[in-house]
């Protein structure tokens, strides 16, 4: 099998397809990861695009998969898994709900009901909690939490897909940081593969050569040509179909999946002394103009930051259409989140256009299947479903072994 790219999908691609042949996976860079892959900074482990958190910590798809190839990378899973900051005071879940009138925790109880046994309505998630709340505050709460577990806001989100990935949450738990960070995952299949039946070699694929609609292999910009009839592509579904030869797909799938949406986000990185979060977990800050989510990594690794410091990671959806304001409303809300604390500001970066947060947002994702016979997509524009993420990408790669019966 060839894969193309060699960020968490094409890696755990490899990983499995090497079980049962031998594998070429070509990567366009000198480093494996793609957006999951650590960056050093004045003494900080950053990242390529995630926070170092894997969605559904050590029980999750992930996890399996990771388990399953002999990938010795280590998941500590988040306690609590978040916490809501709400005028100025910490609240669990549970401590939150407590204290909301009857009616409401009557509803909450209902909706979790519904998301765990049954498919879900039509229409937006904004819609349903509009539907089920009055007060705005709820919508408030499900916008942080979609938007740092997928990038979106609830008017983005199909409430059917908001039921599937409760439903993991149920089946797999929450989550949880790799020790290395996303380096520490990435490193543990890079041994995989080195140990099995893999090639890795550093070149872009330009195209995949198609004969009498199947594929025979594909030609890298050195114009080198390696056959083989299965491959993976790990690159994103758009730029798949620009590796293909005018004409080999119709126009009108062609057309459909350039309209897909990506997800775009930025991620503030604080470098801090004093702990801003005490625990492991997710703080949603309720009520802020942009930051969704914040998580201290340290708190479970502490070699992601110098010592004695901590690295806090904050993620927001891309609002407006001004990327240095998106940022600035960011650290406002980070400043108002924490009053009187003192932090740096390490780097922001955003995530969009050829660089998104997800290449498919959540919802949109297409097959494994690509309409060409031998080639398959992987990756994050092909998350099985519910699957936040790399969790996302995870259930992916299982379908496609299910599929290729590897
Ligand atoms: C701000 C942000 C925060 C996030 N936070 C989290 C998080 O905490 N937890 C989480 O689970 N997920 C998170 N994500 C999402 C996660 O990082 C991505 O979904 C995931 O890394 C994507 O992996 P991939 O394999 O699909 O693609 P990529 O990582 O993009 O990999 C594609 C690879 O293909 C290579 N390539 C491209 N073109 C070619 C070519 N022509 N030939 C050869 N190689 C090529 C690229 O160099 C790259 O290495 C976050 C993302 C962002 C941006």
């Amino acid at each position: 099998m060839i894969v193309i790219g060699g960020g968490l999908g094409g890696l755990l691609t490899a990983a499995i397809a090497a079980k049962s042949g031998h594998v070429i996976l070509f990567e366009r860079s000198s480093n494996l990861g793609g957006r999951f892959r650590n960056i050093p900074f004045k003494g900080y482990a950053l990242t390529t695009g995630a926070l170092h958190m894997v969605p559904h910590g050590s029980e999750g798809p992930l996890a399996q998969i990771l388990a399953e190839v002999g990938a010795k990378c280590t998941i500590v899973n988040s306690s609590p898994w978040g916490t809501f900051l709400l005028d100025g005071k910490e609240h669990r879940f549970t401590n939150l709900r407590h204290q909301l009138p009857f009616l409401d925790k009557m509803r909450i109880s209902k909706l979790i009901t519904e998301m765990r046994f049954t498919k879900g309505p039509s229409g937006s998630v904004e819609d349903l909690i509009k539907d089920r709340f009055n007060e705005t505050i709820y919508l408030e709460v499900v916008r942080c939490i979609l938007g740092w577990a997928v990038s979106c806001h609830p008017s983005d989100v199909q409430a059917k897909d908001l039921y599937s990935i409760v439903r993991n949450i149920f089946n797999y738990g929450g989550p949880g940081v790799p020790i290395g960070g996303c380096s520490g995952v990435i490193r543990s299949l890079e041994d995989v593969l080195l140990g099995q039946n893999v090639s890795i070699v550093q070149k872009e694929v330009k195209k995949i050569v198609v004969d009498d609609g199947k594929a025979i292999g594909v030609e890298t910009t050195d114009g080198d040509f390696y056959p083989d009839e299965t491959i993976g592509s790990d690159v994103g579904i758009k730029k798949t179909v620009g590796m293909c030869r005018d004409g080999v797909l119709e126009a009108e799938y062609v057309r459909g999946i350039m309209n897909i949406l990506e997800s775009r986000g930025i991620k503030i990185n604080i470098a801090v002394s004093e702990p801003l979060i005490h625990h492991s977990g997710v703080l949603f800050p309720i009520g802020a103009a942009r930051v969704e989510g914040m998580n201290q990594v340290t708190n479970i690794d502490p070699s992601l930051a110098p010592q004695g410091k901590h690295l806090v990671m904050c993620h927001q959806t891309i609002m407006g259409h001004s990327i240095r304001k998106e940022i600035k409303k960011g650290i406002t809300d980070i400043e108002e989140a924490f009053p009187k604390k003192d932090f740096e500001v390490l780097c922001a970066q955003s995530y969009f256009g050829m660089n998104p947060v997800n290449r498919a947002a959540h919802g949109l994702d297409v097959s494994q299947q690509f309409p060409i016979d031998g080639v398959y997509i992987v990756g994050d524009s092909a998350k099985g479903e519910g699957g936040i993420e790399v969790e996302g990408i995870a259930l992916g790669v299982m379908k496609l072994r299910s599929l290729l019966d590897i």
